[in-house]
């Protein structure tokens, strides 16, 4: 997880506080939250939450909605230089998505110790065949995207 560049890391939380809100607003929902917004020339272009079960589709996590929205609204199946926020690692189906639509950097929240592939469950990322390579960061505004979730799942709980 080294990176060589400065980075602003004021303009990482900012972005990253747009993508908790939308994960907000999945819990709202019902959905596990979590949130992603894709930006481009300094601006969010797509923004998504993970929402499989209201629209009973396996595939609808945060990260391929935001980048579904995002390719839609540049009209380009490719997103280059662009940076991917996301609450929590990306899991493997959104890490293959991520390469294919050239997304520059990922940053991600929490981390997600069974299906996360950027950090948790191998590093996906830097694999040898992959023809394009992704920065990642992990750990921007951790402790709000994993609280998020933490209470998400107590309060199921305590519904039974
Ligand atoms: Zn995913």
């Amino acid at each position: 997880m080294r990176q060589p560049q400065i980075i602003d890391r004021s303009r990482d939380q900012h972005f990253m506080r747009e993508a908790l809100a939308l994960a907000a607003q999945g819990a709202a929902m019902g959905e596990v939250p979590v949130g992603a917004v894709l930006v481009q020339g300094g601006e969010i272009v797509g923004r998504g939450f993970n929402c499989p079960i209201s629209g009973s589709d396996p595939s609808a996590h945060a990260e391929m909605v935001a980048i579904r929205n995002a390719a839609q609204s540049v009209s380009n199946y490719r997103l280059p230089g662009s940076t991917l926020y996301v609450t929590l690692e990306p899991c493997s189906m959104c890490a293959g998505l991520i390469v294919h639509s050239r997304v520059a950097r990922v940053v991600f929240g929490a981390l997600e110790p069974k299906a996360g592939v950027a950090q948790s469950q191998g590093q996906f990322f830097t694999q040898g065949f992959l023809n394009h390579r992704v920065m990642i960061e992990g750990g921007v505004l951790a402790e709000e995207c994993g609280a998020i979730l933490s209470e998400f799942f107590k309060a199921r709980r305590a519904k039974g």
